[in-house]
């Protein structure tokens, strides 16, 4: 068994970011600038806005953190995004999820410009990478596709499950999954909560991923033996003893599962990690192409 490590893959990436950006401050030119917009304080997000920021300054981009009231207008909103739009010195920007309830997220994100939307969560984008044209793949998928990239693992005619369809992880990565190309190539099934008989599914499964936010829910019983494992998922468990208060856990139960996988990612140090890489990613792509 070999593990996914996230944790290492995604520093490498850094390393590489860096290097291009020294580079490119070495020509005299313009570091890539990504601005991250928060709506409220939240706990969560602003721990995820924060260490998105850090990241920006190890690899040397330029950052810009916008924080707004929690009762800010749709409206009031919509102008800040309309000025990111128009700011030539900035090369992507996030707005960070969830925003509060009397803000239409969907339409905010429509507002964003495919241009600098480097979470790639605007249809324009997505609707790119669904017919294999350059654009800003979502980062988590995209890091998902990296770490078996970087690994070797074989996905060519293998059979993949994903369960999870959301439109940020499991629906991105079960088309990936599915293109001609390294990391894909592979014969996909997507799973999801009306599922029938998914434990069938995925022990047929060469490759799983799960994306569902149910702590452990892949157990040992439920997968072949030599079977790749992707855990994307993510939950704070109650836990008194841990200092925190919690402790992380993915979808899978790890210590079981890890004993019959061939490849599997840790939670955490796994998909985690590399979404944050890939979000730098994305950003210095916006940067090179203007
Ligand atoms: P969503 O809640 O948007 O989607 C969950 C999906 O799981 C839905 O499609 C749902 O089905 C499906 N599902 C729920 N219960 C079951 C079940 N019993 N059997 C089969 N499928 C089920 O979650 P996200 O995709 O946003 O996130 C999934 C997990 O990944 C979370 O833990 C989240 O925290 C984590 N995450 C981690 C990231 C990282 O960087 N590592 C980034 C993003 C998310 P249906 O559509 O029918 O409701």
């Amino acid at each position: 068994m070999e593990i996914l490590d996230g944790k290492k893959t995604s520093n490498e990436i850094r390393e590489e970011i860096k290097e291009t950006v020294s580079a490119m401050k070495d020509l005299g030119k313009r570091p890539p600038h990504l601005a991250a917009v928060l709506v409220g304080s939240d706990g969560a997000s602003l721990t995820y806005v924060g260490s998105k920021v850090r990241s920006c300054e190890y690899v040397g981009f330029d950052s810009t953190l916008i924080r707004l009231e929690s009762n800010i207008s749709e409206e009031e909103l919509l102008k800040h995004i309309q000025d990111l739009n128009q700011d030539d010195n900035l090369d992507g920007y996030i707005v960070q999820l969830p925003l509060p309830k009397h803000i239409n997220e969907e339409k905010i994100l429509l507002a964003i410009d495919p241009k600098k939307d480097v979470d790639g969560f605007h249809p324009t984008n997505f609707g790119r990478m669904s017919l294999e044209l350059n654009a800003f793949i979502p980062a988590t998928p995209f890091g998902i596709m990296q770490l078996l990239e970087r690994y070797k693992v074989s996905t060519n005619g293998k059979h993949c499950v994903v369960v999870g369809r959301s439109h940020i992880v499991g629906r991105p990565i079960s088309i990936l999954m599915s293109q001609k190309g390294p990391a894909g190539n592979a014969t996909v099934t997507v799973a999801h909560s009306q599922t029938e008989n998914l434990e069938k599914l995925t022990r047929s499964a060469d490759i799983v991923i799960m994306a569902l936010g149910i702590p452990e829910y892949l157990t040992a019983d439920m997968v072949k033996e030599g079977a790749v494992i992707i855990d994307v998922g993510i939950t704070r468990v109650p836990d008194k003893e841990h200092p925190k208060g919690y402790l992380i856990k993915g979808d899978v139960a790890y210590e079981e599962v890890a004993k019959k996988a061939s490849f599997i990612t840790p939670v955490p140090g796994g998909v985690g990690p590399m979404t944050i890489a890939m979000l730098l990613q994305n950003t210095l792509l916006a940067r090179q192409s203007n």
